[in-house]
């Protein structure tokens, strides 16, 4: 592993580097907060490989005329569950915020509702789009194609995104329950990272130019084909998400991927379905009582963990004592500014 020099930051000066670098590529002043904070939050939270190491390809994405750095969302209310975005070519995060109220007001009013959201690009961790609903009280299950790197269970060439999905439930008296997860068996920016960071991945997560199985990101990312996590159920998952987020919201196929080549991007203008459950409204009275349950039973279980808590031992650690940011990520920061 290669030595790298770093640097401690505050997690204000995390927001206040991120703002600054979106502003300075022309991103009006809600985008770029909006942005900022998702960046801020990665940092904190985890995955860290969606923080501040997504910056350039945020500013990519804008300078190349890809992503529109004054999106205004629209959202619309066409059926009495069914809440519709359109992204205005900007983040989803940004139409995501615009639709959330409604959202949250439409699942206590029928007990399930949902958002689609096309014409919008997503390129951070979905636990942040489903813990905001959990926070109110809702059951959450996110997902968002993106583009086609995942090779299907036997085949030759990618067919799907590393499409991930979120689910988020609140838990009485603790922070909800919240994990996120690619289906790919490792998320593209977490290669991407290795790659920049100069080591193998823990286990083979990609095919070599010989077609084999490989841990070297680099070959990986030659390749540009990754295994999905578990074989042929990943692949199935990748499936569901790409029908659920593609299909359902009119969002680019995973394999669609001719607009983003053209403006050298990283990501593609998937779709995504944000499914929100109240569940006061499906008559258990004993949902929080499960969960709990559920939790305990994971709980002091050997070395087990319930998924997603991770992410709150690192928020504890990143309010008490920063993130270690590498300086050669801080300089190219730095000239984007
Ligand atoms: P990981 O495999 O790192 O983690 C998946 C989930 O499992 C997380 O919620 C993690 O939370 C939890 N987890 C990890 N280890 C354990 C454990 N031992 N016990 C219990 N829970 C555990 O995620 P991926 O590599 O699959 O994905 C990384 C990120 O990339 C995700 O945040 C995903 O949303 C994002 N992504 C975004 C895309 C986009 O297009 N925008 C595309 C693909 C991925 P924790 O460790 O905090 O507990």
């Amino acid at each position: 592993m290669t030595e790298i020099s770093t640097k401690t930051l505050s997690l204000e000066e995390v927001r206040e580097l991120a703002r600054s670098v979106l502003v300075a590529a022309g991103v009006e002043a809600r985008g770029s907060a909006v942005l900022a904070d998702i960046v801020t939050r990665s940092e904190r939270d985890g995955p860290r490989s969606h923080g501040l190491r997504m910056l350039p390809v945020y500013v990519q994405s804008f300078t190349s005329g890809y992503a529109n750095p004054a999106a205004s969302p629209k959202v619309e209310r066409i059926a009495p569950g069914v809440l519709r975005g359109d992204g205005d070519n900007g983040y989803y995060q940004l139409a995501a915020g615009a639709a959330r109220d409604e959202l949250i007001a439409m699942a206590h009013e029928n007990g399930i509702a949902s958002f689609t959201c096309a014409n919008c690009h997503h390129l951070a961790a979905l636990r942040f789009d489903t813990e905001p609903l959990a926070e109110a009280g809702l059951v959450a299950l996110g997902v968002v194609n993106s583009l086609s790197m995942v090779v299907p269970q036997g085949g030759v060439r990618p067919v799907f995104g590393t499409n991930p999905m979120s689910f988020a439930c609140p838990r009485e008296g603790a922070e909800p329950v919240v994990w996120d997860q690619a289906s790919s068996m490792v998320a593209l920016m977490d290669i991407r990272m290795a790659a920049a960071e100069g080591h193998d991945l823990p286990r083979p997560a990609g095919l070599a130019p010989d077609g084999q199985p490989t841990a070297d990101p680099n070959e990986i990312l030659e390749t540009r084909s990754l295994l999905p996590f578990g074989e042929h159920k990943g692949a199935a998952i990748a499936f569901l998400i790409e029908v659920l987020g593609a299909a359902l919201a009119g969002g680019t196929l995973s394999v669609d991927n001719a607009k983003r080549v053209e403006h050298g991007a990283l990501n593609i203008k998937g779709g995504s379905t944000l499914i929100a459950i109240d569940p006061a409204r499906f008559g258990n009275p004993g949902f929080d009582d499960y969960v709990k349950r559920i939790c305990a039973e994971i709980e002091g279980n050997g070395a087990a963990r319930v998924p997603g808590d991770g992410r709150l031992r690192n928020r504890a650690t990143a309010q008490q004592q920063g993130v270690v940011v590498s300086t050669e990520l801080l300089s190219q920061l730095h000239d984007l500014q």
